[in-house]
Parts: C-alpha cells; structure tokens; sequence
C-alpha cells in the first residue's frame, strides 16, 4: 500500500529570529516569527507525513495555543510525529520539497537541510529533496516578509 501526503506553510520574516530551514540554520538578516522556533519546513514536511499517514494535522498536535509548544524545536516535533507514522508500519518512499523565499539563496544550503531532515527522521538523505524558489517580488514571499515551504511526501507500508 502506498499513500501520499502533502503540507505547505507560510510564516513571516522578521528580524531578531533564526532562520531555521528543516533544522538547518540559514545565515541571514531575518528569520521566521512563530510560536514554535517558526522552521517553516520542518512544518510543511510534518503536516505532510501526518497527512500521508492519516493521522492529524500539525496544528492538532501541537497547538499553538498550548504553551508546552512555545518555542519548540520544530526538529523534536518532526520527530515525534515521524515516529507516529512510523509505529503505524509505514516506510518513506522519498520527500520532496520546496522552499520560497526572496532571498536567502537556498542552494547553498539545499544539502545541509537534506541531512537535517534525514537525520531527524532516520532515514538517506537521498529518500529527501529540496527546491528554492523566488516569488519573482510578488506577493509577500516577494517582497521579503514571509518565506513559505511545501512539501510532498510518498509512504509505503509492506
Ligand atoms: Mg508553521
């Protein structure tokens, strides 16, 4: 049996916060506003996982109105949902991901942020891929205030 899964998620982009991309800090003068540490990817990759698997949304584990989530490592929460999925019997076929952002250039990190996600749920770096995008300065992605991810993800269970 195969199922698919798929997340998106938009945060804004502000000053005095951390880049986090799938757990890979990226060097830059902003970084994503969120309850949790904001890694927009690592959200994006969650929601998908858990939607392949059937299990819930993000938001429905880990609510941003609970304050045990305030600041979280978005890494830890990837992790305890992979594991979900994971003791439902299910193994990833591959992860395919896209970032957009204005600016950082994400090519230059595009492999960091595959071994953050690989290590992170255990599986090659190979299984898992990431695309940078620009919004070609529309919208507000465009115009440097948010960065949005989205994320496909493939699970097969024998
Ligand atoms: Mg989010």
């Amino acid at each position: 049996m195969i199922r698919i899964g798929l997340g998106r998620d938009l945060h804004r982009l502000v000053t005095g916060r951390r880049f986090l991309l799938g757990g890979a800090e990226i060097p830059f003068a902003k970084g994503e506003e969120g309850h949790s540490d904001g890694d927009v990817l690592a959200h994006a990759v969650t929601d998908a996982i858990l939607g392949a698997g059937g299990l819930g949304d993000i938001g429905e584990f880990f609510p941003p109105s609970d304050s045990a989530w305030k600041d979280a490592d978005s890494i830890e929460l990837l992790q305890i949902a992979w594991k979900k999925v994971t003791d439902c019997g299910w193994n990833l076929v591959n992860l395919d991901c896209v970032v957009t952002c204005e600016l950082p250039k994400i090519l230059p990190y595009r492999q960091s942020i595959r071994d953050s996600l690989a290590k992170a749920m255990g599986v090659k770096s190979e299984l898992i891929f990431v695309k940078g995008k620009t919004a070609e300065g529309l919208d507000a992605v465009g115009r440097g205030e948010a960065a949005e991810a989205m994320a496909v993800c493939l699970l097969e269970k024998p």
